[in-house]
């Protein structure tokens, strides 16, 4: 299914800045889309609008072309994971992935047999086989996050939406779940949006990363393209580690791994200083003052570094390779 966000916008009370604010975008049917965005830009707002949970006061959303303003959350036919996984404690796994189709209306609730047979599907489908009499608290943080993503998909929802679902969890676990999910969603297909304030995430996961300000959307684009081509300063400020170049002209940025470090006097290349040089696992964060004045940091792998020969205090070529103006 399709969702087209249309010209959304919501204040909530009490406030003057609106959380979303004219946000416009396309999540195409089996689409894997994340929003990303920092902390407060208005992207659990988006997706409770779409879920139901919350009124827009301007804009539509639609599902497969149809507004669906006046379908309450129930009959929007949503898969919803939160960020701190909200499992029934006195119910076993195989009780909570069955939940949601337990509690439909009589006329259209498969039998109690069916049900277990779906969430037995489900529970294989997130690599659960052999948990199904577990309760919660016998579960890893990660093997919750699984049993929330199987109970949202147990209903078949039309659309999934995940917020911040791993956001609770260590570095990597979050990385395999990351992976995981991924390869999950090439097989079963649900159009999803994924919320997530990890630049890293929504780069690995995503068929489109929607980056998100303020309320409003910056970008949305495939990840390599939001990298190689970012369209506002906050995009290229936010997606990894960026350089601000002082210039009279404009905003001009060069990311780190774009510098590269050169002899001092080698033409092209801006005379330089080494400040400081912080190691960073198999990478190096190298600090430069360059003679024009302004500071720029360049990362380069540590055997790259080794071999120039340079330490800090050395004077140095620093080129840069790409530059990002606005
Ligand atoms: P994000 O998920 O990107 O961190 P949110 O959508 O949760 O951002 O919040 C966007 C803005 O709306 C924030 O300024 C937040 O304080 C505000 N906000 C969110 N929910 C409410 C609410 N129920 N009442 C009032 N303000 C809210
Ligand atoms: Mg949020």
């Amino acid at each position: 299914m399709r969702i087209d966000i249309v010209n959304a916008v919501k204040t909530f009370k009490g406030s003057e800045r609106p959380a979303i604010n004219g946000i416009d975008m396309t999540v195409g049917d089996g689409e894997l889309v994340a929003l990303l965005g920092p902390s407060g830009s208005g992207k659990t707002t988006l997706l409770r609008a779409i879920a139901g949970l919350e009124t827009l006061e301007a804009g539509e959303i639609r599902f497969d072309g149809v507004n669906v303003a006046g379908r309450d959350t129930r009959d929007r036919n949503v898969g919803f994971v939160f960020q701190h996984y909200a499992l029934f404690r006195t119910m076993t796994v195989l009780d909570n992935v069955g939940f949601g189709l337990s509690v439909r209306p009589r006329a259209s609730r498969p039998s109690k047999a069916e049900i277990r047979a779906r969430a037995r599907e489900l529970i294989r489908l997130v690599q659960l086989e052999g948990y199904e009499e577990r309760f919660p608290a016998q579960l890893s943080g990660g093997q919750r996050q699984r049993v929330a993503l199987a109970r949202a998909l147990a209903i078949d929802p039309a659309v999934l939406l995940l917020d911040e679902p791993f956001g609770a969890l260590d570095a990597k676990v979050r990385k395999d779940l990351r992976r995981w999910l991924r390869e999950l969603h090439d097989r079963t297909g649900h159009t999803t949006l994924f919320v997530t304030h990890d630049q890293e995430e929504a780069l690995e996961l995503a068929d489109r990363v929607a980056v998100i300000n303020a309320g409003r959307l910056e970008q949305i684009a495939p990840p390599a393209e939001l990298y190689a081509r970012p369209a506002t300063p906050f995009v290229c400020e936010f997606l990894g580690s960026v350089n601000r170049l002082a210039t009279p002209a404009g905003a001009v940025y060069v990311r780190a791994h774009e510098i590269e470090l050169v002899p001092p006097g080698t033409p092209e290349a801006r005379a330089a200083i080494v400040v400081a040089v912080r190691a960073a696992g198999p990478r190096v964060h190298v600090e430069l003052e360059l003679a024009e004045g302004g500071r720029v940091e360049a990362e380069l792998l540590a055997e790259d570094f080794a071999a120039t020969g340079f330490t800090a205090g050395s004077a140095v070529g620093a080129a840069i390779r790409r530059t990002h103006a606005f």
